[in-house]
């Protein structure tokens, strides 16, 4: 197989060949055919998540068919669409018998690892799935099986940014209709909480970029405000829109500096719940003025919008296919894997919604 590989960090991936064993007991054969570029993968090239260990195959929000599969499988088959899911759920921990999946003690993995055909080291795949590569071994549980009738970007886009978006407003917060709603941050997750918060029926949503192209994709995805934060003051901005008082709700989908996290707390009114859904790297201190939540306001975390993968991908292709939730509308590139650099690179420079690595 194929496979973009990270061996240091702040280094450019190294497309190269890699040996792949058969699938054992438990675990398919998936042939790879999108896997977006998420800013999960950045993190990890920076080295601002340094528990990952290298060398590793990046990429986690991935779509494929199942091409061959182990002894006992028996929830998919050969010739099966499925979506990966790094969060498959144990079945077995505390919060997944209280049906906290997103929140499992575990993540996928594999009894034999590839292989690099050059250097001959063991290559860990990023949380056990390892998408920017022509094929993977995962274990039977973090494959969901879903239709075949969706292109495969798309369904690729629900196994990571879509789901971690659409889930913290639907799943995490549940949002309730008629409400105000902020969302920071405009990428592929800001876009999907904005979605999300579309489709809970909130009356105002108000979204904060500090680039111009992101706050027009956000008034596509179904904004109704915008607010550069490089122009004005984010939470008197907020708060003007939202009668004086704030949103009922806010979304920090960005996850890198202290700031934006703040003022993701402080723009909501009294009872306001404030969502972190951004992955901020290890070691980011946030300090907050300790009277902020004293009117009853929360933050809470969500991890992969809360998601039960075998009942929330599904979810999200109805809602696709109803024409409710945009999906094609966020796919900006596809681009082969020799170009997985370059697709970092527009990522990092702002210019796309999302990309995905796609394989023939
Ligand atoms: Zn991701
Ligand atoms: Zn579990």
């Amino acid at each position: 197989m194929k496979a973009a590989v990270l061996y240091d960090y702040n280094h450019p991936l190294k497309v190269e060949s890699l040996s792949l064993n058969a699938p054992g007991p438990g675990e398919v054969l998936v042939k790879i055919h999108s896997t977006g570029v998420c800013h999960s993968d950045w993190h990890v090239i920076k080295g601002d998540w340094p528990h990952v260990p290298l060398p590793t195959v990046l990429g986690h929000e991935t779509s494929g068919v199942i091409e061959d599969i182990g002894s006992g499988v028996k929830t998919v088959q050969v010739g099966d669409h499925v979506i990966l899911t790094w969060k498959p759920g144990c079945g077995r921990c505390e919060m997944c018998q209280l049906g906290h999946i997103s929140v499992c003690d575990e993540v996928p993995s594999v009894k034999s690892l590839p292989v690099s055909s050059e250097s001959g080291s063991v290559v860990n795949q990023l949380v056990g799935l390892g998408g920017f590569a022509t094929h993977t071994v995962v274990p039977e549980w973090a494959a969901v099986s879903v239709d075949r009738d969706v292109p495969f970007p798309q369904k690729a886009l629900v196994g990571c940014a879509v789901t971690t978006g659409v889930g913290s407003v639907i799943n995490t917060a549940k949002v309730q209709q008629g409400s105000t709603v902020s969302v920071f941050g405009c990428g592929g997750v800001g876009l999907s909480c904005i979605q999300g918060a579309k489709i809970a029926g909130a009356d105002k949503i108000i979204a904060v970029d500090i680039k111009e192209n992101k706050l027009d994709m956000a008034i596509e995805f179904g904004a109704t405000h915008t607010v550069n934060s490089q122009n004005v003051d984010p939470v008197e901005k907020i708060r003007e829109l939202s009668d004086g008082l704030g949103t009922h709700y806010s979304f920090e989908a960005i996850g890198v500096v202290e700031k934006t996290l703040v003022q993701s707390v402080e723009c909501t009114r009294k009872k306001g719940v404030t969502v972190w859904v951004g992955a901020p790297p290890v070691g980011l201190d946030v300090t907050l003025d300790s009277r902020s939540l004293v009117f009853e306001k929360s933050i809470l975390g969500s991890y992969i919008g809360s998601a039960r993968p075998h009942i929330d991908f599904p979810k999200m292709l109805k809602l696709y296919k109803n024409g409710m939730l945009k999906l094609d509308e966020m796919l900006s590139q596809s681009h082969p894997i020799e170009d997985i650099n370059l697709a970092f690179d527009a990522m990092k420079r702002g210019e796309v919604a999302r990309s995905v690595i796609t394989f023939e």
